[in-house]
C-alpha cells in the first residue's frame, strides 16, 4: 500500500513536470520570440490619433494597455504603458506609441493591423512605434484584441498561427470583425516575454552588439514589426 502511494506520487509529480514543460511549447501553445522590444523599465506614452477613431472606440483601444501593464513585473520587462491623450498625428518621440488607422489589408491581404517600429540606435530596441489598424476593423471587441496582439509584438513576440486557440494572444485572427476574446497576454505569452527580457538582460551584461538599422525592410507575410526609415 505504501509502495503504491509512493509510486502514485512519483507518477503525479512526473505528470506535473511533463505538463509544465509541455504547456508552453513554441509553435503549439507559445509564440516564438523575435528581437523587437521596448527597453526594460520603459514608461511608454500612448497616443491615439483623434481623427481616426470614434470617441466610443478609444476605451476599447486602451483596455489591453492595462492587461499588459498588469504583467509588467512578472515578465521582468517593467514596461508600463500610459495613455497620454489624443494626438493630431503619429508621435515620433522617445518612448512614444501611437495607435492610428491606416491601410494594412490591401497591402498584405492577410491581416488588418501592423506594428511600425523605429529604433534610433538600430539595435531593435524600440524608440517609437505605431500600431496601425485598417479602417475595415470596426468591431470594438476586435479592436481590443488587435491592440492586445500588437502589444505582444512590442515585447518581441512573433505571430503563432500554428498555436492552439486561446493559448496565446499571438494567434491568427479569424474572420474580419469577429473578436477572438483575447484581450491580454496568456500564461505562455508571459513566459515567453519573461524569457525574452532575461535574454536581453544577459546581452546587456556583455559587450553591447549594435546591429545596423535595416531601413526600408520589406514586410513579410506577417505583421511583425516593419522597420520604418528615419523620420
Ligand atoms: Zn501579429
Amino acid at each position: 500500500m505504501k509502495l503504491t502511494a509512493v509510486l502514485l506520487l512519483i507518477l503525479a509529480t512526473w505528470i506535473q513536470l511533463w505538463a509544465q514543460t509541455k504547456r508552453c511549447d513554441v509553435g503549439v501553445q507559445a509564440p516564438p520570440v523575435g528581437f523587437w522590444t521596448w527597453p526594460t523599465g520603459s514608461h511608454v506614452k500612448v497616443y491615439v490619433v483623434e481623427r481616426d477613431f470614434q470617441p466610443g472606440e478609444v476605451s476599447f483601444l486602451l483596455t489591453p494597455l492595462a492587461s499588459w501593464n498588469a504583467v509588467s513585473e512578472v515578465t521582468g520587462s517593467r514596461v508600463k504603458f500610459e495613455y497620454a491623450g489624443a494626438a493630431a498625428s503619429p508621435q515620433h518621440c522617445d518612448n512614444c506609441l501611437t495607435i492610428e488607422r491606416g491601410v494594412v489589408f490591401e497591402k498584405q491581404k492577410r491581416h488588418l493591423t501592423e506594428l511600425r517600429a523605429y529604433s534610433a540606435r538600430g539595435d531593435r530596441m524600440l524608440s517609437w512605434a505605431s500600431i496601425v489598424i485598417d479602417p475595415a476593423l470596426t468591431n470594438p471587441k476586435a479592436l481590443t484584441d488587435a491592440v492586445a496582439h500588437e502589444l505582444g509584438h512590442n515585447f518581441g513576440l512573433l505571430d503563432c498561427y500554428s498555436c492552439k486557440a486561446k493559448t496565446t494572444v499571438m494567434n491568427q485572427f479569424g474572420p474580419i470583425n469577429v473578436a477572438n476574446e483575447m484581450p491580454g497576454p496568456t500564461v505562455c505569452d508571459v513566459a515567453q516575454v519573461k524569457a525574452a527580457y532575461k535574454q536581453l538582460a544577459l546581452q546587456a551584461s556583455r559587450a553591447p552588439v549594435i546591429k545596423p538599422v535595416e531601413e526600408g525592410e520589406e514586410p513579410v507575410d506577417d505583421d511583425t514589426p516593419i522597420v520604418v526609415p528615419k523620420p
